[in-house]
């Protein structure tokens, strides 16, 4: 789950992070009383949506030549200028693809003289097991160019878990970001809070982009990305409370509502399928005889026959679904379950896409039978491979 850079921001400056004072506003009208409580004269008025790229992107509405999706405003009068330009319209950057965000907050913060734009995140490194801190003294919108260009500007460090972040490990990211004076004491201060605030509140990605050494030498942290690791997220009521669902693909709302695991993914066969090892192999297979899946629903052990139907219909919302294979093996979960979901579902939305159905294990003869006297037109299939060819053979017609 991702929040937006205010809310990342208040959370961060709840562990003590330096970050600047700024107000979330929710309409173009709010943007006066925003800067008149900021200290000025310099504001930045920042549009609020789960993509980065904000600086490099442009609205939709206002064409090539307007400004940003970051702007800076000299005044107050500017700062509402720019938030009445800004506020509602549609911002393409290179993360939101060619559809753009419409944005509806913006965030009027207090602006700050920037002497170096740092890149610092920290995320889960998987190949040591360990969350590791990963900078770069070339920080600010263009690190994706870095890291492909000149990845060996690019550090990464470490943190052994049974001791948190060491002196040693700051002064390893301090030397690797070049700091000193005043921003190399903000940085023992710094570090360890951003490393506490990963770990106790069930961070997957903290980035702040950039991290910014002020004229005045000290740090701060000027942009903040934040995503939190789905399977923690019942334990942290106050993320909860942050979720933004217009930001979210309606499909996966819908499908975390019916606690189903849904992933979308560019082809065009829908796969309904009972566990990850299962739809992994479902997709593999698809790919096999030459097509690929337009997305995945795992329905996981003993759904009912309302979740499968709620899963069928997520699958079928897809517009790009030519077709669609479920493959279960029924265990825990039983196959007339899946039967009658599939069916009622059918009943409800109809069936307007070649459907494939391949169910094995627990009540399968029963599973079947109910399928077959449905009279919907449903392709029954024996084995995986069978069904790949089937959904496949059908959507090539
Ligand atoms: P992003 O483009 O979505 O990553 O948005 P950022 O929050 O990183 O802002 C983009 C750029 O705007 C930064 O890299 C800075 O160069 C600039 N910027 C943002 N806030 C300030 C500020 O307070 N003062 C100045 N001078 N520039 C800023
Ligand atoms: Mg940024």
């Amino acid at each position: 789950m991702n929040i937006h850079e205010y809310q990342a921001k208040a959370l961060l400056k709840t562990f003590g992070a330096p970050v600047a004072e700024g107000v979330a506003i929710f309409s173009a009208d709010e943007a006066e009383a925003a800067a008149k409580s900021l200290p000025g004269p310099l504001y930045v008025v920042k549009s609020q949506i789960h993509a980065g790229g904000r600086g490099k992107g442009k609205f939709k509405e206002l064409g090539p030549d307007a400004k940003g999706g970051v702007r800076l405003a000299f005044s107050i009068e500017e700062a509402k200028s720019h938030a009445k330009e800004m506020m509602g319209n549609t911002l393409v950057t290179a993360q939101t693809g060619e559809a753009g965000k419409q944005v509806n907050r913006l965030y009027i913060e207090d602006g700050a003289d920037i002497a170096r734009e740092l890149y610092l995140s920290l995320l889960v490194d998987r190949s040591v097991g360990r969350v590791a801190f990963v900078v770069s003294t070339e920080g600010g919108m263009d690190i994706e160019a870095v890291a492909h260009d000149t990845p060996e500007k690019i550090h990464t460090i470490a943190i052994d878990p049974e001791t948190g972040v060491t002196a040693a490990d700051v002064a390893a990211i301090s030397k690797a970001l070049e700091l000193s004076g005043a921003a190399a004491e903000d940085a023992k201060s710094l570090f360890p809070l951003l490393y506490k605030a990963f770990n106790e509140k069930d961070m997957a990605l903290l980035e702040v982009n950039p991290l910014i050494v002020m004229k005045n030498d000290h740090l701060r942290v000027l942009d903040a990305k934040m995503s939190f690791d789905g399977n923690a997220i019942f334990r942290h009521d106050d993320v909860k409370a942050l979720r933004d669902e217009t930001e979210e693909d309606a499909k996966e709302i819908e499908a975390s509502k019916w606690d189903l695991a849904y992933v979308a993914l560019d082809g065009n066969i829908g796969c309904m399928v009972n566990g990850a090892g299962l739809a992994m192999a479902t997709m593999d297979i698809i790919k096999l005889y030459g097509k690929e899946p337009a997305n995945f629903c795992d329905v996981g052990g003993g759904a009912g026959k309302e979740k499968v139907a709620a899963a069928f219909k997520i699958i079928t919302a897809d517009p790009k679904v030519e077709g669609i294979l479920v493959n279960i093996f029924g265990g825990i979960m039983k196959c007339d379950v899946i039967a009658e979901g599939v069916v009622a579902a059918v009943q409800e939305v109809g069936l307007k896409v070649p459907l494939v159905v391949r169910l094995e294990g627990t009540n399968v003869e029963l599973g079947k039978k109910i399928l077959n006297e449905s009279g919907l037109a449903i392709t029954a299939a024996d084995d995986l491979d069978d069904a790949a060819k089937k959904i496949v053979a059908a959507i090539k017609g």
